[in-house]
């Protein structure tokens, strides 16, 4: 048995450590299914272990790389052979809910489901939603400053979160468990942990920001005719509800075609082809007529064009089978042997006409390949998936994926982060002045750079 492993042990136990042969049967992510490739994984049960663990690995000079839910999407999980996997999964309790201050404190490794329904049995919620949420943990929410469906209204995982402890590289505990909405006391250290990949420490506990539960949640489904009724119909609904619209979800028809097509369960409810599909979330405020006022707000905007057709459904199930035809990935994994994904933002009114230039370039390196669309419009974010692409097209693809977002000012990541995946791109979002700050904070939190090393940049 190798020395660290030996160490490790004797600070979370012999079932504290899982060694290369017990990580035979793990997955690495969840969503490529890649094996979890280590020297060893480490199960620590308080923030005590954490912080213990880190300071010897730091001692060491031992790399280490945080993982949660394994759910990501930008390689800022991945392991190395030499590496040594954290993982926060013996941490996950719900450790209150404060029913008056409306906040929850959890510890980083609860499931983000879990936070929903403890928040749900206190009559509050927990806004942060993602196709991932069965599996994806708190503390990787926090590190990759996680998205999801309802941003365009609550904000993303940042704005969620009122205190945080973190451990650093040299097995610091960094506390900042306040549960204040208002604390101006100098720089909001928790945010520099917000998005950072678990480059900057392990965040181990968190003090989460519920809001009230909504009376009731009207869904429409509609089919749109053109792009600039897209940006109108957003406008118009978040007006009529006073800026609460919940979700906005828009689909371009390439990738609604796979995902009510031959290998979908699900089929389009919609009779006429068009070229966007959305899905609109919107309060309630009286459940009872809410459904009314949705069917009267359809009509109107039937009436001014911005829609072609509309489905309100009227049941949780139809409801949720409507909601498949965005979130699964079944049919397109069913479709295509290889696939590529991208996850960018830019302002609405270029969105479309960028689309369309990414498509018809593509055709041109990888002619084979289908571009499907689909994204969280209402906050700007569109992402795309490159169906049946070969391995020696990506480069070329990413190129014309990337390569625009610098003019029109856009981002390279709306919501994944960077990971490994997106390294080479960082510069077209960052200036080099940005970066160099960048490089200078990671080397003051982890000067050894053991901490998720080569994530998002090289410090040289
Ligand atoms: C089907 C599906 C749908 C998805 N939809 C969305 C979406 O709509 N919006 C969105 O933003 N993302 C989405 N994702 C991506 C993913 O779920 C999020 O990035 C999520 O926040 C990752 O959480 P995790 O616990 O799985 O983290 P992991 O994948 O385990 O880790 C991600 C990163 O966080 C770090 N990390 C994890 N835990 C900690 C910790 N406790 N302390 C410090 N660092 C840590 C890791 O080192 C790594 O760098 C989706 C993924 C899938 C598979």
């Amino acid at each position: 048995m190798s020395d660290i492993i030996h160490e490790l042990r004797a600070i979370v136990g012999e079932k504290g450590v899982l060694d290369t042969d017990a990580l035979s049967s793990r997955v690495g992510n969840v969503w490529s299914g890649a094996a979890l490739n280590a020297k060893a994984l480490v199960r620590p049960s308080s923030t005590h272990e954490v912080s213990q663990v880190l300071a010897h690995c730091n001692k060491v000079g031992q790399p280490v790389v945080p993982l949660g839910g394994m759910t990501g999407l930008a390689d800022a999980g991945k392991t190395e052979p030499h590496e040594i996997a954290l993982t926060m999964e013996r941490m996950n309790a719900i450790e209150n809910v404060d029913e008056i201050g409306r906040t929850m404190t959890v510890q980083g490794g609860v499931i983000l489901q879990n936070v929903h329904e403890k928040a749900d049995e206190a009559g509050l919620m927990f806004p942060l939603d993602l196709g991932a949420r069965a599996s994806c943990t708190i503390g990787g929410n926090i590190a990759t400053n996680a998205g999801g469906v309802r941003v365009v209204r609550y904000g993303m995982m940042r704005n969620q979160l009122l205190g945080l402890e973190a451990v650093l590289a040299d097995g610091t505990v960094l506390n900042g468990m306040s549960s204040l909405i208002k604390n101006n006391t100098g720089y909001d250290l928790k945010q520099l942990f917000v998005g950072s990949e678990g480059t900057l420490g392990v965040v181990t506990r968190a003090v989460l920001r519920l809001h009230e539960a909504l009376p009731g949640v009207g869904t429409a489904f509609l089919s749109v005719p053109d792009w600039v009724a897209v940006m109108k119909l957003l406008r118009t609904l978040d007006k009529k509800v006073a800026g609460g619209v919940i979700a906005y979800e828009v689909m371009w028809r390439d990738y609604y075609e796979v995902n009510t097509g031959e290998t979908s369960d699900v089929k389009s409810p919609f009779a006429d082809p068009v070229e966007f599909f959305v899905i609109a979330e919107m309060p309630f405020l009286n459940p009872e007529t809410g459904n009314d006022e949705m069917e009267e707000l359809l009509a109107q905007v039937f009436e001014d064009g911005l829609i072609v057709d509309g489905v309100i459904p009227k049941s949780e199930e139809e409801c949720e089978r409507l909601w498949q035809i965005r979130e699964s990935f079944e049919p397109e994994k069913k479709l295509y042997d290889t696939g590529y994904y991208f996850d960018v933002s830019l302002d609405l009114a270029a969105m479309d006409d960028y689309v369309n230039s990414v498509r018809t370039e593509l055709k041109l390196v990888a002619p084979q390949a289908d571009l499907l669309s689909m994204g969280h419009i209402g906050d700007n974010n569109v992402h795309f998936s490159l169906g049946g692409i070969h391995e020696n097209q990506i480069a070329a693809a990413c190129a014309i994926v990337y390569e625009p977002l610098k003019e029109l000012n856009g981002s390279v990541s709306a919501e994944h982060g960077i990971g490994l995946e997106k390294k080479a791109y960082l510069g077209i979002s960052r200036t080099p002045e940005e970066m160099e700050i960048m490089r200078r904070i990671k080397t003051l939190f982890d000067p050894n750079n053991i901490l998720n090393p080569g994530k998002i940049f090289d410090l040289t």
